[in-house]
């Protein structure tokens, strides 16, 4: 073989090794997209058992302390979301119909999603 053919075989050798790189990267992306799509799914997931029991089983979980004090921590959160919520009610001149838990302004009479009369 030639100078020429050996450049000619590095070369090819060269681009093969490259494309197998290539794929390589493409592979990793890939794993990586569908392993952050699992985790986001799984998040969801654990979020909705999370939901479950904390909405369903207070009873059966009430000797296990932490998952009590879990429980107790979202109720707190909950109660300065609700504060929260009600003092920019409030400074936006706006009622939470009682009923369906739409804002309205304080000049509706009615509540504009189910009808409910908005009194003061
Ligand atoms: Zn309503």
């Amino acid at each position: 073989m030639g100078i020429l053919d050996d450049v000619v075989i590095n070369a090819k050798t060269a681009a093969e090794v490259v494309g197998k790189k290539a794929g390589q990267i493409v592979d990793v992306s890939k794993l990586r997209i569908n392993v952050a799509e699992l985790n986001a799914e799984l998040s969801k997931r654990f979020e909705a058992l999370g939901n479950y029991v904390y909405e369903n089983c207070r009873e059966s979980l009430a000797e296990d302390a932490e998952a009590v004090g879990k429980m107790a921590e979202i109720d707190e959160l909950m109660s300065q979301r609700d504060a929260l919520t009600k003092e920019l009610v409030d400074k936006q001149n706006k009622v939470v119909c009682p009923v369906c838990g739409k804002q309205s302004s304080t000049t509706a009479l009615y509540c504009s999603n189910c009808g409910t009369k908005l009194s003061e």
